[in-house]
Parts: C-alpha cells; structure tokens; sequence
C-alpha cells in the first residue's frame, strides 16, 4: 500500500526551524515561526495558567469522557470573551458554542459542517491568507477563491478592490476574515471597512466567517474582536473561530471553539446537532486540559485579571518592538519608509524584501525569516534589533 508514495516536500517554516536550530552564529535570530516570545527568547506558560494547572491538579476529581462540544463552562465563558457579555445575551439560543482541538480544529470542523449542509460551498479567502487556511477548508470539499486584500507595494488593504469582490460573492457563498492581527500581513481592517463589510453582507447575504487566532494581541480583548461583535449584531448567520493558542499561551494544548450564529434558536439547535455528529465522526471529543484552564482563569476574578494584565504586557511589547523596529531602521538611513510596521497589528508584517534579499538574510546573516519576508515581530529582542535593523539595512542595499 504505501510502496508507490514520494516523501511530501518540507513544509518551509519547520526547515527554516531546523536551520536556525543548526546555526552556530551567535547573533542569529529566528524570525520564521509564529509563536510569542518574550524578552529572553522564550515562549512562557503565562502565571495564570500555572495557577490554574495547580488548583486543576488538586481539584480534578475525574478524567472521564466530556461530550463532543467539550466542556460546557469554557464554551460559555469563551463565548462572552469573543462576542462580550452583552451580545452573548441578546444572541442567546440563536448562538451554539463548541469547544474544539485549537484554532485548527475549528476551522476545520466549521469547513466539515459546512460541507455537510451544504456541499462544494464557495469560501472566499483574503489574498494572501495563512497558509494553512488552504489545506484545512478546502480538504473538507469547500471550493477555495481569493479576493484582494493586501497590497505589496504601497503596505496597505486593497480595499476597494476587496468590496468589488465581495460584491460578487453571494447568499450560500462564505468570506473568511481574520478578525484581528492580519495573518501574514499585519493590516487589519479599520471599524470603518468593518462596517461597510457588514452592509454588503446584509445586502448581498454571504456568510461571513471569522477566523479570530489572535484576541488582545492587537489593540485590547474588545478592541480586537470589534468586527466580530458588529457581524454578530447585525447579521442572521455568523461562523466564528477562536483559538486560545497566542492569547493563552496553550499553543500545545489545543485549545479553541468554533461559535454559530444561527437565524432563530431552532437552527442553532440544529446546527448544534450536525456539529456534534461531525466532530464525532472526526475526534470525538476535544482534549480537555487547555479549556479546564481557560474556563478556571475566565471564571476567577483573580486570575482573570493576572491573565489580562501579562496579555496587556504581551501585547505592549509587540507594539513596542514595532515602533523601536521602525525607529532603528529609519538610523539606518535606508531609503524606504517601513512606518507601515507601526501601523500593522500582532504577530506579523511583510518587511517587503525581494526574495534574493530575504536568501541575504538567512545565509550572510543567519537571520531567518519566509520568503515572503513576513516575520514575527516577538523574535525581535533589545539585543538583537540593532543587528537585525544593520542587516536588512545592508541586505536592501546591496
Ligand atoms: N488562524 C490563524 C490565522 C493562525 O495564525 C493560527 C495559528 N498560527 C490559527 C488559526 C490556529 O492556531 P491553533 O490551531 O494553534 O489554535
């Protein structure tokens, strides 16, 4: 059976891991994969999540099985933590909350439901998108199409050109949006797009569907999820993924939900039975820990606020590096305005570097990063961001 199969190429960003892992040059940096990391380097378990692993630890009583929607108190808390407390009383049964394996699962799941109710449906994603969005919807059967979203050269949304799109898109067609914190661009939609996003839907009746993989790492927990609420309020349907893996720090827990808003409670019910069915037939259920210890910080006022205060900390350091990044490139005298890096939310931005620049980068000067030349802003460091801001300086003169 497997005597006919050829070795899958290597996914980039885990060779660029690799690579950096093998690199001896003691100034090199790791620019490529997209995890949080502190002043030091590290990924850290936030205090609130140790906190919440030690009262698990004395406290669980049973390890057994939950039910294929996870664990009923996280999937309300996190609810109110994406769509905030009010809404998530005015939606009320018309909203169905599933707890899923991580961003991942969600989408994933939301791509197998859809799949189901209504098959080979068209999903319109941004250009560029995540690459992953790709493999984990259109593996489920959704017909993939791109619409205009981030423009290269002038480091900024092609709005118009995405509205023209958009336009065409119909009722039964679906749009992917990132909620907040653009992944791979960094450019995240004003309140304004926002809403002129929420007109077209009400006039042309597509369904959007929201991936949300970065909450509080933009502007604030409710700043970012800004167009999420607006969807919620004025639209019948609504799908909305979030994940737990940046805001949390329980990348490796696999921690997310998938949330449908349904036209009228008896829909949403429905819905609710279809998801369940699928993620049987997937997973079964959704691991347990990572949503035990969000539900423990999100239902603790203590912890609660521990938890906010180190994603406000997370969140002032990414926005911190952007600005310095800015700064020390402008001392370069590099003949290029990067002011768009200050602008841009979260984890990400192009640099806008060819790809020969990006190749100068890695092998001159272990810098690592994709050849798209996105990077993840939390490798940048006090210590490193001289340098990096030296190299991509002499790497764009060359
Ligand atoms: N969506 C986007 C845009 C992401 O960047 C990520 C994580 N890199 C995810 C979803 C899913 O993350 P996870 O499955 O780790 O929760």
């Amino acid at each position: 059976m497997f005597d006919s199969l050829n070795p899958l190429p290597a996914d980039p960003i885990l060779g660029l891991m690799a690579a950096h892992r093998s690199d001896s040059n003691p100034r090199k940096i790791d620019l490529g994969v997209g995890v949080y990391k502190d002043e030091q380097g590290n990924t850290p378990v936030m205090r609130a999540v140790k906190s919440a692993e030690a009262r698990l630890l004395a406290d669980q009583t049973s390890k057994s099985y939950v039910s294929p929607a996870g664990l009923a108190t996280f999937n309300t808390l996190i609810a109110s933590l994406v769509l905030g407390d009010e809404l998530t009383k005015t939606l009320g049964d018309r909203r169905v909350t599933f707890q899923t394996p991580g961003g991942c699962g969600g989408l994933r799941l939301a791509a197998e439901f859809i799949q189901k109710v209504r098959p080979a449906s068209k999903i319109l994603v941004s250009d560029p998108t995540w690459a992953n969005h790709v493999p984990l919807l259109g593996e489920a059967g959704l017909q993939i199409e791109t619409y205009p979203y981030y423009d290269h050269k002038n480091h900024g949304i092609r709005f118009d050109a995405m509205m023209e799109r958009l336009s065409k898109a119909a009722a039964g067609d679906l749009v992917l949006l990132h909620g907040c914190c653009h992944n791979p661009c960094g450019a995240d939609l004003s309140n304004e797009q926002w809403q002129a996003v929420a007109e077209l839907a009400q006039t042309n009746g597509f369904t959007p569907f929201i991936d949300l993989a970065y909450q509080g790492l933009g502007d604030g927990l409710a700043e970012d999820s800004y167009g999420v609420r607006l969807l919620a309020e004025k639209l019948p349907e609504l799908i909305v993924v979030s994940s737990c893996s940046k805001n949390f720090g329980l990348y490796r827990e696999r921690t997310g939900s998938l949330t449908v808003i349904a036209g009228s409670s008896e829909a949403a019910r429905a819905s609710a039975s279809q998801i369940a069915a699928t993620a049987r037939a997937i997973y079964s259920m959704p691991p347990d820990h990572g949503a035990s210890v969000v539900a423990e910080i999100l239902a603790d006022d203590t912890l609660n606020s521990d938890w906010e205060l180190e994603l406000t900390e997370v969140r002032e350091r990414i926005n911190g590096l952007r600005s310095a990044l800015v700064t020390e490139l402008d001392r370069q005298g590099i003949d290029r305005d990067f002011s768009f890096i200050e602008q841009e939310k979260g984890m990400f931005s192009f640099l806008g570097l060819s790809v020969d620049q990006v190749q100068t980068l890695i092998n001159q000067y272990s810098i690592y990063l994709v050849d798209s030349s996105r990077i993840n802003i939390a490798g940048i460091n006090s210590s490193n961001i001289e340098y990096l801001a030296q190299s991509i300086a002499e790497a764009v003169k060359r």
